[in-house]
C-alpha cells in the first residue's frame, strides 16, 4: 500500500485498509491474491443483489449497446419507468421522483424542497422560511448543504463556515424536536434508521411528533432513506420498519445505495400534496422547469439498472426475506451471550453489533493499534475473511446484500463467534 498507485496519485482522504478486491460474485469478493471473502459490506449497503447479479448484468450491458446517456432536455423512457415503480410499487403513496447520481445529491433535493417551500409558505412578514431541523448522529452526505445538514461537529471540521438555516436537535429528544420549532422553521429531516453512527433507528414517538409538527406548523417532513430505504430494512420504505402502514405520510424521501446496484443513481420524491399556496401548487411540481437539475442524472444507463435491481428486489421478496434473516441473525448473535457483544440491533440486512468497549480497550493488541474499536475489530474480521462495516467507533454493521442465504449467513456467523470469543 505505500508504495502503491494509490498512495501516490489518490488524495489520502480515506483511511484504507490494505485490501484489494479484484472481482466479485453474489456475497463473496476475492482478492487480488484470489483469497475468497465474505462481504456483508456490500460497498455500504449499495450492492443489495450480492455483487454482479446476472440481471443487473444483463440490464447493464444491453442498455450500455442501446443509449448510454442522453440529456435531460429530452424524454428519457427509463426514468417514467423507474418512477413509476418507486411510486407504486415501493411506497404506494402519489407523487414524483427526480433522479441524481448520489445520495449527497438526493439530500441537495430535498433541502432545495424545503427552500422553496418556504418561499412559497413565507413566514407572516411576507420573507421566506428557511431552518431545516436535523438530529444529531445523523449522517447526510458530503456535500456542502448536506455536511451542514450532517450534525457531526467531526465532519464538520476544518470547512467552517457552514451553511446558514440548520438547527440540530439531540436525536429522538421528543421536547427538544418541539422547543426547536419557531417561524423560520420549514422541515425536519431524519434517517429513519440513522446508518453510519451505528445502527439507531428513530423512536416511533418522535417520528409521530414530528409528523405532527409538520401538520401543526405548515412544515415538510423530509426522509433520508439513502441507507435504509428499498428494502433494507426489512420493508420497502424504512419508516415504515418503525410505524408500519400509512399512518406517518412523509412529504419527501431521498433513496441511493442499493437504488443502483453499485452504478451511481439517486432520488428523491416528493409527495402529491397541495403546498398550500393560492394557486394551489403540488408539492410534486414546486420544482418547476429551470430551478434544478443535473447532467449525468437518470440517464437511460443509470435507470436501467435501476430497474433491473428493484425488479428482483420486488419480484423475490427481498424486504420480506431480510427481515426474516435480521431476527434470525440477531437471535444467533444473542444466544452466543459474547461479553464483548453488548447489543445486537437488527433491521433487516441492517445490523449493528455494538462492542463492549472498555473489554475491547483493555485488550493489548488494541492498545498497540492506536484505532478506534469498530475499526480495529473490522480488521480482525477481515483477517477472517469477513468484510463489515465500522459504524461509529464502537458498533460493527452488516449490510449483506438483500439476497443473503441462510447457510451465508451461518458463514457469516460462524467468523464473527470464533473473532468475537477470542475477544471475550
Ligand atoms: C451514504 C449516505 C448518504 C450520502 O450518500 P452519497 O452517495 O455518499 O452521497 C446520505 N445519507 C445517508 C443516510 C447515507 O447513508
Amino acid at each position: 500500500m505505500s508504495d502503491s498507485l494509490i498512495s501516490k496519485y489518490v488524495m489520502p482522504n480515506y483511511g484504507r485498509y490494505d485490501f484489494w478486491p479484484e472481482r466479485g460474485q453474489g456475497a463473496r469478493v476475492w482478492d487480488k491474491d484470489g483469497r475468497e471473502y465474505l462481504d456483508f459490506a456490500g460497498g455500504v449497503a449499495v450492492c443489495p443483489l450480492g455483487h454482479c447479479h446476472p440481471e443487473v448484468v444483463q440490464a447493464i450491458s444491453q442498455q450500455a449497446a442501446t443509449l448510454i446517456h442522453v440529456s435531460n432536455w429530452y424524454n428519457i423512457r427509463q426514468q417514467g419507468e423507474l418512477a413509476q415503480m418507486l411510486v407504486e410499487e415501493v411506497l404506494g403513496i402519489p407523487g414524483k421522483c427526480f433522479f441524481s447520481n448520489s445520495g449527497a445529491e438526493a439530500n441537495e433535493g430535498l433541502i432545495k424542497l424545503a427552500r422553496k417551500f418556504g418561499v412559497t409558505r413565507p413566514k407572516a412578514d411576507g420573507s421566506p422560511r428557511f431552518e431545516i431541523i436535523t438530529c444529531t448522529g445523523s449522517f447526510h452526505g458530503r456535500t456542502f448543504a448536506t455536511m451542514t445538514a450532517t450534525a457531526q461537529e467531526k465532519i464538520h471540521g476544518g470547512f467552517g463556515p457552514l451553511l446558514p438555516g440548520f438547527k440540530y436537535v439531540p436525536f429522538n429528544d421528543a421536547a427538544e424536536l418541539k422547543a426547536a420549532v419557531n417561524e423560520n422553521t420549514v422541515a425536519i429531516l431524519l434517517e429513519p434508521v440513522q446508518g453510519e453512527s451505528g445502527v439507531n433507528p428513530v423512536t416511533p414517538e418522535f417520528l409521530r411528533i414530528a409528523a405532527q409538527l409538520r401538520d401543526q406548523h405548515d412544515l415538510l417532513l423530509l426522509l433520508d432513506e439513502v441507507q435504509c430505504g428499498l428494502g433494507r430494512t426489512g420493508e420497502l420504505a424504512g419508516w415504515r420498519s418503525i410505524v408500519p402502514g400509512d399512518e406517518i405520510l412523509p412529504d419527501a424521501i431521498s433513496w441511493a445505495k442499493s437504488i443502483g446496484s453499485g452504478y451511481p443513481l439517486g432520488s428523491f420524491w416528493a409527495r402529491d400534496r397541495s403546498v398550500g399556496d393560492a394557486a394551489g401548487t403540488r408539492l410534486c411540481n414546486l420544482l418547476s422547469a429551470g430551478t434544478h437539475g443535473t447532467t449525468y442524472g437518470g440517464s437511460p444507463l443509470a435507470c436501467a439498472t435501476g430497474m433491473a435491481t428493484l425488479k428482483v428486489i420486488l419480484r423475490d421478496n427481498l424486504a420480506a426475506h431480510a427481515k426474516a434473516m435480521g431476527a434470525f441473525i440477531a437471535k444467533e448473535a444473542l444466544a452466543w451471550k459474547l461479553p464483548v457483544l453488548s447489543e445486537v440491533r437488527a433491521f433487516g440486512f441492517m445490523i449493528g453489533f455494538e462492542l463492549n468497549v472498555p473489554l475491547i480497550e483493555a485488550n493489548e493488541d488494541f492498545k498497540a493499534s492506536g484505532k478506534v474499536p469498530s475499526i480495529w475489530v473490522a480488521k480482525l474480521l477481515m483477517d477472517a475473511c469477513l468484510l463489515v462495516v465500522p459504524a461509529g467507533p464502537k458498533v460493527i454493521r452488516w449490510l449483506a446484500p438483500m439476497n443473503t442465504i441462510e447457510a451465508e449467513a451461518k458463514e457469516g456467523l460462524g467468523i464473527m463467534q470464533t473473532v468475537l470469543s477470542k475477544l471475550s
